[in-house]
């Protein structure tokens, strides 16, 4: 392989990644620097809400690249109002602040309910986070993140983010105290290995925060943005959290991410929150089509119709190989192997010919789906076959 063009050891090294290099994509479709082609179910980690090089995007990014890249974030521009606007018009939030990346908007998130505390709850600046959940890679968002070996990498930590357990109200009930701010959970534990949490627990949790005076944050940078079939997965519990952090698929594959809260609690004062991005119009534009891509008349409907046609394949697959069977919600899929074949299956299934398949194993002991949302049954059903014929050969 000639890697001439491209001068790779010039990154520095984090991750151990394959030798190819990716050279364009479109919808559901990757090609590499050799032309050989992949079937991606991984798209940018649950990014490219709407494949690769969506058309709306591309036009979007041309028009404002055309306009006006970067008036500065301290005057207004027209596609951060705009994208603002939309995303009120479709949650229960009132205020929206952009960011660049999932961990950005939780650091805002974090910020925002400590000043909240110091505003209201006498100082109060505890945040109760769960086990196994994944806020990002900052170090308050490591240190509020539930993955093991993220409490010592880089310590000390950030205090004030106690750990409870997912799906366990008790375990949150016990750790509620004086200094006790607010509740920050992923609906649907993503990097975790999809682990939703439940409608009860989601109920629970919402009537225990307003017990305590406490507020609810939804961290739904993998969730939302019609990931799990509605736009922002905490609909399917019926409740309404106080923030909201999106990330990943509201930007499409370009570096977009929001902090979402009900007008009551943007308590931000100038010089409280910022960033040299925020709300860039080049950025945002491209949000403004995703999200309006999004709530078309019968796009979310769709993603419910083709996360049910995946999860039946898998349930059938599972069946078939004596697996233990499959979870989550909409187009954020597990399917769980019961045994540490993960990492084996997501070699195989890239290094496959003539067509490879991208594929992440978020546990060794299972896979996890995160297709472009406009996936077709079709490219559903080639994806089953070439797992197939991996599993065949292991
Ligand atoms: C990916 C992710 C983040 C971090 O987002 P970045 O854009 O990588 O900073 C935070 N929370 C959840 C739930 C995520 O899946």
């Amino acid at each position: 392989m000639n890697f001439n063009e491209y001068p790779i050891e010039s990154l520095m090294y984090i991750t151990n990644r394959p030798e190819i290099v990716f050279t364009h994509g479109k919808g559901s479709w990757l090609y590499d620097n050799n032309g050989k082609r992949y079937l991606d179910f991984i798209q940018g980690w649950a990014v490219n809400s709407l494949g690769h090089c969506n058309d709306g995007m591309i036009e979007a990014l041309n028009k404002q690249a055309q306009l006006l890249l970067n008036p500065s974030p301290a005057f207004y521009n027209g596609p951060m109002a705009q994208l603002a606007g939309l995303l009120t018009q479709h949650s229960c939030f009132d205020k929206v602040f952009f960011a660049n990346s999932g961990a950005e908007a939780n650091e805002g998130a974090i910020k925002l309910a400590r000043k909240w505390g110091k505003k209201f709850k006498d100082g109060a600046f505890e945040i109760i986070t769960f086990d196994h959940s994944f806020h990002g890679r900052t170090l308050a968002t490591m240190s509020a993140s539930g993955k093991p070996g993220w409490d010592t990498i880089y310590a000390p930590q950030v205090p004030g983010f106690p750990k409870a357990d997912l799906n366990d109200i008790a375990s949150v009930e016990k750790l509620i105290n004086a200094k006790t701010v607010a509740v920050m959970l992923e609906p649907i534990q993503g990097e975790g290995g999809v682990i939703p949490a439940t409608r009860e627990f989601m109920q629970q949790l919402r009537a225990l925060t307003k017990k305590h005076n406490l507020l609810l944050i939804v961290d739904e940078v993998q969730s939302g943005c019609g990931r799990a079939g509605t736009l922002f997965a905490y609909e399917l519990s019926g409740i309404e959290p106080d923030i909201m952090t999106l990330g990943k698929g509201i930007g499409g594959g370009v570096p977009l991410a929001a902090l979402l809260a009900k007008a009551e609690i943007a308590v931000f004062e100038p010089g409280d929150q910022g960033g040299t991005y925020n709300g860039n119009p080049l950025m945002t534009a491209v949000g403004y089509s995703v999200i309006s891509q999004l709530t078309a008349p019968g796009f979310l409907e769709g993603v419910r119709a083709r996360g049910e046609y995946l999860r039946a394949r898998l349930l059938e697959l599972s069946e078939e190989r004596g697996f233990e069977g499959e979870r989550g919600e909409g187009l954020l899929r597990a399917l769980l192997l019961g045994k540490d074949i993960g990492n084996q299956i997501v070699e195989k299934a890239r290094v496959m010919q003539p067509d490879g398949l991208l594929l992440n194993a978020a546990r060794p002991n299972l896979l996890r789906f995160m297709p472009a949302l406009n996936v077709t049954n079709e490219e559903i059903d080639q994806m089953m076959s070439m797992l197939r014929s991996i599993l065949d050969t292991l």
